[in-house]
This record gives C-alpha cells, sequence and structure tokens, in this order.
C-alpha cells in the first residue's frame, strides 16, 4: 500500500515548515502578540466573526486577538496534523484542556453520552466520571461498545495502547462497531511515528503532548488531530473557554517534532531490552508491553508500527515492593508523566489512576515505567538494584 503522506521522518522534519524560505528564515518564528493591529473595522470584524465561528482568519483582517488565532500554534498544528494523517489539528494549554474541547465539541447539539472505553487515563476517566461537562458517561470493553451505543450517544473515547496496562485495542472495531457516532483516540502512548488512528476511522486523535511529542519534560501542552469540520467544531470551543496553548509552547513542539521519530524509536528499543530482562526477573510477576502480550488480531505490524517505549510490572512484592522500587531507583527519576528523553517510574493507583473508581483502578503491585534515552544496560542495572533492595535502609546505603 502507497500512503499518500510522506514518511513520518520526513514530515517530522519538514512539516510546518513550507514557508519558511520564501519568509526569509530558516528556523521557526515566534509570534507573541496578544493582540494584532486592525486594518479597518469592516475586515477586522469579518475576521474576527471567520474565527469565532471556528473558521481561519481571513487575509484582509488577520488574527485579531490571540485567543483567536496564533500563527506559531496554526505552524505547528499544520505538522501535527500532516504527521497523524488528518486535515486539520487544534492544540490547546493541556492533554486535558483538548479532551474537555473534544468532549464540548462532541456533546453541543444536545446529545449528552459518552462511551469509555476501559482502561483510560486517570484524569480522563475521573473527567467522565464526574459528569463535570454535562455528559452520561457508561464505561465498556471494546467489545462492548456495539451494545451500549445508544441514540444519544455522541461520542467514543479509547485509549491504545490503553494507560496503564498497555493493552491494545483494535481502533478499526470500535469504529465499525460505533457506526455513526464519532470514535476519539488518545494516541499519546503510540504517538503519530507508531500509530495513526485516523487511518482506521478515528474522527479525533488526541494527544496529551507534554508526554512524547514535547519529549524534554518542558512543556504542557494538548492536541486533536482532526479533519477540517470537526476542527471548527473545536476551535469554537476553543475561543470561547480560552484553553489555549502558549505560542513558546508551541514552538517547543514543533522544534521537537524533528527528532520525534529518532527519540521513539530508541526509546522503544531501550523498552523492547528492559521489557525482556524484566520478564526473566525473579521479583517480576508479569511485564505488560504490546511485544510480550499476546496479540490475536495481529494489531502490531497492523495498527502499530512498534510496541512503543512504556512498560507496567506487576510486582511479586505487591504494593511494598512499588514503594521500595521508586524510592531506591537512581537513574529512573520517581514521578508521574512520560515520554521524555529520560527515564521515570511512577505508581499508576496512588498517582496517575488515584480519582478512578476503585473496581477499575491499576493493581497496588503495578508500577509503571517510560523509558527513555539512556543507555538499556544501566536502566536494568539500576531497576536490578532497586528491585533487590530489600529495606528502605539498603536504598539509601546504594551509591548514587
Ligand atoms: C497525561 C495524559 C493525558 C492528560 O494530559 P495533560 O497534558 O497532563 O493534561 C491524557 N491522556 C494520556 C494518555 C496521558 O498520559
Amino acid at each position: 500500500m502507497t500512503s499518500p503522506w510522506l514518511q513520518p521522518d520526513t514530515l517530522a522534519v519538514h512539516a510546518g515548515r513550507e514557508d519558511l524560505a520564501g519568509l526569509g528564515v530558516h528556523a521557526l518564528p515566534i509570534d507573541l502578540s496578544s493582540t494584532n493591529p486592525l486594518p479597518d473595522i469592516e475586515a477586522g470584524g469579518l475576521s474576527y466573526e471567520a474565527m469565532a465561528t471556528g473558521g481561519r482568519p481571513t487575509a484582509e483582517g488577520g488574527a485579531v486577538y490571540a485567543r483567536l488565532w496564533n500563527p506559531t500554534v496554526a505552524r505547528f498544528e499544520s505538522a501535527l496534523a500532516q504527521l497523524e494523517h488528518t486535515g486539520a489539528a487544534v492544540a490547546f494549554a493541556s492533554g486535558m484542556a483538548a479532551m474537555t474541547a473534544a468532549i464540548l465539541a462532541a456533546t453541543a447539539e444536545g446529545r449528552r453520552h459518552v462511551l469509555a472505553v476501559r482502561p483510560l487515563y486517570g484524569g480522563t476517566d475521573h473527567l467522565l466520571a464526574t459528569g463535570l461537562l454535562g455528559t452520561e458517561t457508561a464505561y465498556c470493553t471494546a467489545e462492548g461498545v456495539a451494545a451500549a451505543i445508544r441514540p444519544d450517544t455522541a461520542l467514543v473515547v479509547l485509549e491504545t495502547p490503553a494507560n496503564p496496562t498497555l493493552d491494545l485495542v483494535d481502533i478499526r472495531a470500535v469504529v465499525e462497531a460505533a457506526g455513526p457516532v464519532p470514535v476519539l483516540v488518545d494516541n499519546t502512548f503510540a504517538t503519530p511515528v507508531l500509530q495513526n488512528p485516523a487511518d482506521f476511522g478515528a474522527a479525533m486523535v488526541l494527544h496529551s503532548a507534554t508526554k512524547y511529542l514535547g519529549g524534554h519534560g518542558d512543556v504542557v501542552a494538548g492536541v486533536v488531530a482532526c479533519d477540517e469540520s470537526t476542527a471548527e467544531a473545536l476551535r469554537r470551543v476553543r475561543a470561547v473557554t480560552g484553553g489555549l496553548l502558549h505560542p513558546l509552547g508551541a514552538y517547543l513542539l514543533h522544534r521537537g517534532l524533528a527528532t520525534l521519530p529518532i527519540r521513539v524509536r530508541t526509546q522503544q528499543e531501550g523498552a523492547r531490552r528492559v521489557a525482556d530482562w524484566l520478564a526473566t526477573h525473579p521479583e517480576v510477576a508479569r511485564v505488560h508491553h504490546p511485544g510480550l502480550a499476546e496479540d490475536p488480531r495481529g494489531l502490531l505490524g497492523s495498527q502499530m508500527r512498534g510496541p512503543g517505549a512504556m512498560i507496567a510490572v506487576d510486582l511479586r512484592g505487591g504494593y511494598e515492593a512499588a514503594q521500595r522500587v521508586t524510592s531506591a531507583v537512581r537513574l529512573f527519576t520517581h514521578a508521574v508523566s512520560l515520554g521524555g528523553v529520560d527515564s521515570l517510574v511512577q505508581h499508576p493507583a496512588a498517582l496517575t489512576h488515584r480519582p478512578v473508581a476503585p473496581e477499575a483502578r491499576p493493581a497496588a503491585s503495578l508500577i509503571r515505567l517510560s523509558i527513555g534515552l539512556e543507555a538499556p544496560e544501566d536502566l536494568m542495572t539500576d531497576l536490578d538494584r532497586a528491585l533487590t533492595v530489600r529495606t528502605p535502609e539498603r536504598a539509601e546505603a546504594i551509591p548514587a
């Protein structure tokens, strides 16, 4: 199958930079204007109107005001849309601001029922469970979507690989089961390097750009890739609710896209080695990693181009072992978040998935690793020491 899109490695370097030579610059320009000079009332007003209803600024009227449009953000959006094989993308102040806008846009016409395929990121699960956005949420499995769809279902939300168990969900099967109902896929863990959910019919592809897209632990952002008409609905929500991505964040994200493919593939290679090794470790009950899991549908290879760089580990020693490991590691940082150049470890049940209802909360014995760009041998040495430490006192004695 030949794709109409350039390869991700090429898009990562060139997308959103098409006009730079014409502008006489080589690096991405940053526009920090909060407001923009207006040519005249009429042209400014028409451009305002176009953007307030979800469109783009007119050539005559310009951007008017930064809550409506920012060219640095729009440039990043254009790059991300190309990487995700969609017509458009809309960026937000965080992944949760993006999720909020996606839910509000999908339910704007009055249908209020949302189907959530568990497991999901704890914040998403929680946002839907609270009903804060006026939604009624039903939780189901991927196989249960067809039976759970109602006439008033506005949106199906899923994550693959799912957070934190790293289960793969068959996007095409859920899209078929959902029929006319749009499906949102949270693609944060896979990144556009490893998976393009829009190719399988997802109407919205969401990223917490805070994670792999940013990749350096210094940006909080979110983005939804989708077609232009969905983008209009999202921009309308963004314009009135104001969950904007700051242009400096957009600049950092766009700058970082160029190395996204090599970061993701190198991190993935390290994760593969660490996961294989952990699977043989006496302190480990089970390793969750798409590369080690059963995959009866053959999703790895057809839907996802590689297993990614996230690993979840069930520890034989349960919660106490999790406490020991997270405080004994030296190269891994004990911190939430993921996808950066440095390795992180965290305990989902206590942290990222704390707000999830008890019956759906991850096991207390589970820790989640985000593998960075360090040498896998060093990461394994660090984990081995942390896994075999018996007491907090011994952990303290380990040289950094
Ligand atoms: C972190 C995360 C989010 C939320 O993104 P923020 O940028 O923290 O608001 C959503 N989905 C997944 C899978 C995440 O890991």
